[in-house]
């Protein structure tokens, strides 16, 4: 899909299509236990088991997905967001200029960045989450965080690794074997000067000039992009998509080897990966026979329930990053649907600062 998201439906027309959905599967199966609470538009629920369910299609449910297919395993990735296609001139994603309701997540808190931002129901990119005392923000769509991350591929100096990472992870490991496979696997590279050196990024020479001058030390950094799209872009052969910044909603032309275009493209080539959009997982168990079960809304493009699921595994992997993974864990904790959870759900937990 490459064509604007134009129609906003407003929230009178939401409600009715909400009732439209209750309407229409008016017969379907429901289960009590996991339908959906009262008011809220019946629909149907479907079980089954699964090899292995990898919540969440980042960085982490990426890596972990293609891995798993790669030893043979059966996956399924379960997105409560949706595909972003790209390519040159497309516009699959919001713009600074264009931003519409595309930008958030449905479920988010009203505003970004610390503005109000009101805008229609949506599986948008953002989902912003404010509570009194800490605001974080992150992804969601098949790619996760890597759709709107600006690409910054650092590995970290060992005395940092160490001061913050547990014992058990080695450092040395990770420096010989893990980072560089990570850069290579998203084919990290800095930009090269002839672009730096281009009218549009005057304002990054200007910065990095005036730092220099202030006796700060400045390097490029490698970032997951094929540079050459910014290239086409600077003679005209695609719409100015990186060189004018529009990077943070994601970018229209492609180039961006983000973790749809690397990671989950070669694992739903081996033929073993599912990934299954707009299933938000609404909560997680522990059955009596030790198998997980993983509670699934299905929905529509604007967020709509239109219909449930209940999957069961012997191997759950929570990659559904660190807002939405811990809010998973700590509503299990709560229900004590997952007896044996550590005390330390829950704690210690930061925002995108940290
Ligand atoms: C604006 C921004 C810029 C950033 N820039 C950089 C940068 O330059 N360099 C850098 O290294 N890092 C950057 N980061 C951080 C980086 O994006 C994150 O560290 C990374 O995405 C975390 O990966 P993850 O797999 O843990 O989670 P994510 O990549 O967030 O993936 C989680 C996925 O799970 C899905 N999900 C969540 N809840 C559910 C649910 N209940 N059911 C189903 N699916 C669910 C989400 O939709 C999402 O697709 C940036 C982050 C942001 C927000």
């Amino acid at each position: 899909m490459s064509g604007v998201e134009k129609p906003q439906t407003t929230r009178r027309t939401f409600l009715k299509g909400a009732a439209a959905v209750g309407a229409g599967v008016a017969g379907a199966q429901f289960i009590p236990g996991v339908g959906p609470a009262t008011g809220a538009p019946r629909v149907r629920t479907d079980r089954s088991e699964q090899r292995a369910i990898v919540i969440g299609s980042g960085f982490g449910g990426g890596v972990a997905a293609l891995r798993l297919a790669q030893a043979g395993v059966n996956v399924l990735v379960l997105e409560r967001g949706r595909r972003w296609p790209t390519g040159p001139n497309a516009r699959t994603f919001p713009t600074a200029k264009t931003m519409d309701r595309r930008v958030m997540w449905h479920k988010s808190a009203p505003n970004l960045f610390g503005r109000p931002f009101g805008t229609d129901p949506y599986v948008g990119l953002f989902e912003t989450v404010v509570s009194p005392t800490m605001s974080a923000v992150c992804a969601a769509g098949v790619g996760g965080g890597s759709l709107v991350y600006l690409g910054m591929t650092l590995q970290p100096k060992r005395s940092v690794f160490n001061a913050w990472f547990p014992d058990a992870l080695d450092y040395s490991t990770m420096d010989r074997v893990h980072y560089p496979r990570v850069a290579r696997m998203l084919k990290a590279n800095v930009a090269p000067d002839a672009l730096i050196n281009s009218h549009a990024y005057r304002g990054a020479r200007e910065f990095a000039k005036r730092a220099r001058r202030a006796g700060m030390p400045v390097e490029k950094l490698a970032a997951p992009i094929d540079w050459n799209y910014a290239i086409a872009e600077n003679h005209g052969r695609m719409r100015r998509s990186y060189t004018i910044g529009d990077t943070l909603f994601g970018v229209n032309n492609g180039g961006k080897h983000s973790i749809d275009a690397t990671y989950l493209r070669q694992a739903e080539a081996t033929g073993r990966v599912t990934v299954a959009t707009q299933h938000e997982v609404t909560s997680i168990a522990r059955g009596r026979d030790g198998k997980w079960i993983v509670n699934v809304s299905r929905t529509d493009k604007f967020g709509r329930v239109v219909g449930r699921k209940v999957y069961t595994t012997r191997a759950l992997i929570l990659a559904a990053g660190s807002l939405n993974t811990s809010k998973l864990l700590v509503k299990a904790k709560r229900t004590g649907a997952i007896s044996n959870l550590p005390d330390g759900v829950g704690h210690g937990w930061g925002t995108n600062g940290d």
